[in-house]
């Protein structure tokens, strides 16, 4: 596939300066990927300056929810390179979500051609300091004008990127989520896609209030075991053994979960996948057969979890890091980081 490179590219990325303090997805990379589909045939991609879009008033995305995501780094290593991580598992995975949402999924080919080549021009802006990295941010939505309900003829494609620090959400206190669901029996919960973000901002509103920082989202059809975070997946270490829940169709399928579950099997742990029920996970915490939880994703690799509480009280975790959580944080970063040999075949060099 040919890109074509705006002619303002250039000068854009010159006159870019990366600030001190960089935050996690608040500084914006100074160019952008875009391809656009009408009926089905996609055009060729564009690397152009980053700005604002223009959108019909009347565009599907923004009555309807036609719209899908990604979220994906890349990496300094240590040999002053660039690569993406797993790249072919967030392609998959925004096929599957734009399937669900009856949007034409973008072909792998087109993904990887705009990560690759937003990272590639960006390669100045990936920070150096472990855990910083360029996160990127590939977005899928349906732009034809019709209030219709019907899916939209006419697509956009964008990947953004923003130089960033790690995301820190160590120490969390979740709340065990018991009156709203954030998937639904046959929705979207294993889809990427903006509506289920939404539809978990009002628990997480709530829960801050009372001193907690994160949902626990309970399954929506047994409302009885456990599903994930609102933006991360669960971890337990029960009797020495790392337990996290199986998918369960409302779960999405996080690439650091699959991740960990490689490395902590090659570091001798047993790992299983299963339900797990909630009220079962809390009288373990209680009786300290449970010794430590953590949640897992991109942004913030993996963050240890202090307190879960519901309406009967609070179930404390360590209030410092457990040696599991600590352990594959650094068995990841090393191999995403250069590190470590790349022995699961994982790093794509840009
Ligand atoms: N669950 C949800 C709901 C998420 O938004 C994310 C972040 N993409 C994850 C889990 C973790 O997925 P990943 O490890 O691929 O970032």
């Amino acid at each position: 596939m040919s890109i074509e490179i705006h002619p303002a590219v250039a000068s854009c990325l010159r006159g870019f300066e990366v600030p001190d303090r960089l935050g996690f997805g608040t500084v914006m990379a100074p160019v952008m990927f875009r391809a656009r589909c009408q009926d089905g045939c996609w055009s060729t991609g564009e690397l152009v300056p980053y700005g604002p879009l223009a959108l019909d008033p009347a565009a599907k995305v923004l009555h309807y929810a036609q719209s899908c995501f990604e979220g994906m780094k890349a990496y300094r290593t240590r040999d002053g390179g660039v690569s993406l991580f797993r790249p072919e598992r967030n392609a998959a995975r925004m096929a599957h979500s734009a399937e669900r949402l009856c949007m034409p999924p973008v072909p792998e080919s087109l993904f990887m051609e705009g990560v690759r080549t937003v990272t590639a021009y960006c390669a100045n802006l990936v920070p150096a300091s472990s855990g910083e990295s360029l996160y990127l941010r590939p977005f899928l939505l349906g732009t034809q004008p019709d209030l219709s309900v019907s899916a939209s003829a006419s697509y956009e494609f964008y990947v953004i990127a923003s130089p960033s620090e790690a995301y820190h959400a160590g120490n969390m206190r979740l709340w065990v989520e018991r009156e709203d669901s954030r998937a639904a029996v046959g929705g979207t919960g294993d889809s990427k896609v903006g509506g289920n973000y939404a539809a978990s901002l009002l628990s997480i509103a709530r829960l801050k209030k009372r001193g907690y920082d994160q949902s626990l989202w309970l399954n929506p059809g047994n409302r009885r075991t456990v599903d994930e975070l609102s933006g991360m997946n669960f971890f337990a270490v029960i009797d020495g053994e790392l337990h996290t829940p199986a998918l369960s169709g409302s779960i999405l399928e996080g690439v650091t979960r699959d991740s960990l579950i490689t490395l902590a099997r090659e570091l001798g742990y047993t790992v299983r996948e299963l339900d797990i029920d909630i009220e079962e996970l809390l009288a373990r915490v209680r009786d300290g057969s449970c010794s430590e939880a953590f949640a897992c994703g991109t942004a913030a690799i993996v963050s240890p979890i202090s307190v879960l509480g519901d309406d009967n009280g609070e179930y404390l975790l360590s209030s410092v890091p457990g040696p599991v959580a600590v352990c594959l944080r650094e068995a990841l970063l090393d191999i995403q980081e250069g590190r470590a040999e790349d022995r699961f075949g994982w790093m794509r060099p840009v």
